[in-house]
């Protein structure tokens, strides 16, 4: 099914806002993301609803199976736009979103798959969100928890950065921070006060806002015995 771009921004901000743990996308919440206004909503929820791409359940709304397929669609020509833009031409990742916004909506099924292919099939885009395959598949991502709810001592791993805003995006680039990196956790500040980070010999403060938005994981082969002791 070929569908239009505000049909693509539609399924893609219901796919989201579920993802983010929104009891469940409703109108208002779409007309607010969205910023279209409350009749435009309606109008264009009653379009999605006739053609099977969404379910409804009184106000909630909810992807049909195709609605799904669509909306990952348009993820993963996001993330590959991403990775070309960072890996590839050296744009920076604050700066890259906004671009992958575009494209998303222009690359056909099959420049995305050479696109992939000429990237070497990446896992994840810069921000270490997991990129769907060919049939819209995501593989299983590993159990990640906010930054600011790790207790100090504890050595983690960035997994993702929440996209979309670039003055935090540019912070953690200013310092050297990124997915895939392994920090520590040195000090946490009592009343909700910031974190010390260290990562290598550097260590720099992060308030909970910015450790908010994070995303990390307990790095599993670092805890076999690096250090081995005799
Ligand atoms: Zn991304």
């Amino acid at each position: 099914m070929s569908v239009s771009e505000s049909v693509q921004m539609y399924l893609l901000t219901i796919y989201r806002l579920t993802q983010e743990g929104e009891v469940a996308p409703t109108n208002a919440r779409l007309a607010e993301r969205l910023g279209v206004s409350a009749v435009s909503v309606t109008e264009m929820v009653r379009k999605l609803h006739e053609k099977g791409l969404i379910l409804k359940k009184r106000r909630a709304i909810a992807l049909s199976r195709e609605g799904e397929r669509i909306a990952l669609n348009v993820i993963r020509k996001h993330r590959l736009a991403e990775r070309l833009l960072v890996d590839r031409l050296g744009i920076p990742w604050a700066h890259a979103y906004d671009q992958a916004c575009k494209l998303e909506h222009i690359l056909s099924d099959e420049v995305a798959n050479s696109l992939e292919e000429f990237l070497g099939h990446p896992a994840t885009c810069p921000h270490g969100l997991p990129i769907p395959d060919r049939q819209g598949c995501i593989a299983p991502q590993p159990e990640t928890w906010p930054l600011a709810e790790v207790q100090a001592g504890q050595r983690v791993v960035i997994e993702q950065v929440k996209e979309g805003s670039v003055e935090l995006l540019n912070y953690l680039v200013e310092v050297g921070l990124r997915p895939g990196q392994e920090i520590t956790v040195e000090q946490v500040a009592p009343f909700d006060g910031p974190l010390l980070v260290s990562a290598g010999d550097r260590s720099f403060p992060l308030s909970r806002e910015v450790a908010g938005k994070v995303a990390v994981s307990e790095r599993a082969s670092g805890q076999e015995g690096q250090l081995s002791d005799p």
